[in-house]
C-alpha cells in the first residue's frame, strides 16, 4: 500500500510517498512559504529529477492539492490516481497524555488534538489544517495520527514530574511529555536488530541530536526518561535553544534587559544553544567543526558545552535504568559528527566504552563503532521518522 506522509508545519509541509510492502520512498518534496508571497514546492521522484516551482499556496489546502498533482502528473509523477494512495500518515507534535500510541484519525480524535493545541500552540493547530486540509481533497482515505509524545508515555511518574506545586499538574498536566518519540522508537528498536539482541532485554540510551536535540531511555523496550519536557526547550543544549537553565534566570535577565517573560522565552528559544554560546557564529555544526579546524575559541566554546551536556544526560541515564548496554546516535548531528561522539565518548571511559575510531568517521548506515571489548556498545543508526510514520499507519489501516 501506498502511504503518504505529511508533517505540516505552520508555514511549511513536508511529504512523502513510501510503498509500505517495499518499505522504499517513492517521491518527496517540501512545501515552503505557505501563505506568505514566494511560497514554492520542491518536488522529488524516486529516481527522478527533482524540481522546485514558485507558485502561489494561499493555505496549506491549496499545497495540499499541488503535493497531490505533483504525485499522480503526467510525465514526473509516480501514481496514476489518487486511488493508489491507501492512507494517510500525519506527524502530530502534541498528543498530551490521551495518546499514549498512534490513532486513527475521526472526529473523535480531531477534538483531542484540538484539546492539546494549548500545550503546544505552534505545532498542533498546524498540524490540525493539514488533516483538514487532507480530508477535504482525499474525503474517503484513511487517515493516522503519530504522535512525537506518545512513545515517551510510558515514563514513570518520578521521570515525568516536575517538582512543582501537584495541583499545577492535576489542573493544567504540566509535566515532562518529551518529543522525538518516532525517532527514539524507531532508533531504539533498530539497534537491537544491529546487536542480533532481544529488545525487550536491553538498556539502550539514543542520542537524537539535529537542530532540536533530545537523549531518551529505553528499557526493556519501553521509554523511562527522556530529556525534553513539557516543551521541547528542556534538556540537552541545542542549535538554538538553550535546554535545561535555572528558572530564575527568565526574571533577572527581564529585568536586567527590559524585556518581557515572553521575550526572554524567546531569547531561550531562538538565539541560545550553540548558536549563542558561540557568540553568534552558527547554530550549524558544520560550522562549529570547520571553527574547530581553525582553534577558534567561540567554536570549541560551544562544542564543549554541548558535549559535556549529552554526556551528563547519559550518565543521568546509566542512573535511571541501573547500566547501559548501548548508546545510539542519531539525526544530523549524531549521524554526521564524528567529532561530537568522540567528544561525548571521550567522557563516558567509566562506562567501558571503547570506541573504534575507523568505524567512527563512516557515516550513512547502520554501525556498531565500538570495538568487540567494549562494553557499552555504541551505535550510529541514522533515524527515518517518515519511515516510522508509514508503518504506523500501515498497521493500523489493515
Ligand atoms: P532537524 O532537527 O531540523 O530535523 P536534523 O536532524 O536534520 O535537524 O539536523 C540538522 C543539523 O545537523 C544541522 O543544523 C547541522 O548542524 C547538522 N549536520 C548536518 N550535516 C552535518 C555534517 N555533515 N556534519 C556535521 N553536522 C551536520
Amino acid at each position: 500500500m501506498n502511504i503518504l506522509v505529511i508533517n505540516c508545519g505552520s508555514s511549511s509541509l513536508k511529504f512523502q510517498l513510501i510503498d509500505s510492502e517495499s518499505e522504499k520512498c517513492i517521491a518527496k518534496g517540501l512545501c515552503e512559504r505557505i501563505g506568505i508571497e514566494g511560497s514554492m514546492i520542491t518536488y522529488a521522484p524516486e529516481g527522478g529529477e527533482k524540481e522546485k516551482t514558485t507558485t502561489p499556496m494561499p493555505d496549506h489546502t491549496e499545497a495540499i492539492r499541488l503535493v497531490l498533482n505533483a504525485l499522480t502528473n503526467e510525465k514526473t509523477g509516480v501514481v496514476k490516481s489518487l486511488d493508489e494512495i491507501g492512507a494517510v500518515g500525519h506527524r502530530i507534535v502534541h498528543g498530551g497524555e490521551k495518546f499514549t500510541y498512534s490513532a486513527i484519525i475521526n472526529d473523535e480524535v480531531i477534538a483531542a488534538i484540538k484539546e492539546c493545541n494549548d500545550l503546544a500552540p505552534l505545532h498542533n493547530p498546524a498540524n490540525l489544517i493539514g488533516i483538514d486540509a487532507c480530508k477535504t481533497l482525499m474525503p474517503t482515505t484513511p487517515m493516522v495520527a503519530v504522535f512525537d509524545t506518545a512513545f515517551h508515555q510510558t515514563m514513570p511518574e518520578e521521570a515525568y514530574l516536575y517538582g512543582i506545586p501537584y495541583e499545577y499538574y492535576e489542573k493544567y498536566k504540566v509535566r515532562r511529555y518529551g518529543f522525538h518519540g518516532t525517532s527514539h522508537s524507531y532508533v531504539s528498536k533498530r539497534a537491537a536488530e544491529v546487536l542480533g539482541e532481544d529488545y525487550e532485554n536491553l538498556k539502550i540510551v539514543v542520542c537524537h541530536l539535529g537542530n532540536g536535540s533530545s537523549v531518551s531511555a529505553v528499557k526493556n523496550g519501553k521509554c523511562v526518561d527522556t530529556s525534553m519536557g513539557l516543551t521541547p526547550l528542556e534538556g540537552l543544549i541545542m542549535g538554538t535553544r538553550s535546554g535545561d537553565i535555572d528558572p530564575a534566570i527568565i526574571e533577572f535577565l527581564a529585568n536586567k534587559e527590559g524585556m518581557t517573560a515572553q521575550e526572554v522565552v524567546n531569547v531561550l528559544n531562538k538565539k541560545s544553544g550553540v548558536l549563542g554560546l558561540s557568540a553568534g557564529l552558527s547554530s550549524d555544526f558544520r560550522d562549529l567543526e570547520d571553527g574547530l579546524a581553525k582553534n577558534d575559541e567561540n567554536a570549541i566554546r560551544a562544542m564543549k558545552t554541548f558535549c559535556y551536556r549529552v554526556a551528563k544526560y547519559i550518565g543521568s541515564y546509566a542512573a535511571a535504568m541501573n547500566g547501559i548496554d548501548a548508546i545510539c546516535f542519531t539525526a544530523g548531528v549524531g549521524e554526521n559528527g564524528p567529532i561530537v561522539r568522540n567528544f561525548v565518548c571521550d567522557r563516558l571511559q567509566f562506562l567501558g566504552i571503547e570506541l573504534d575510531q575507523e568505524l567512527n568517521n563512516k557515516r550513512g548506515q547502520d554501525l556498531v563503532i565500538t570495538t568487540p571489548e567494549s562494553k557499552t556498545k555504541v551505535l550510529v543508526i541514522p533515524t527515518n521518522e517518515e519511515l516510522a510514520i508509514a508503518r504506523e499507519t500501515a498497521a493500523l489501516v489493515k
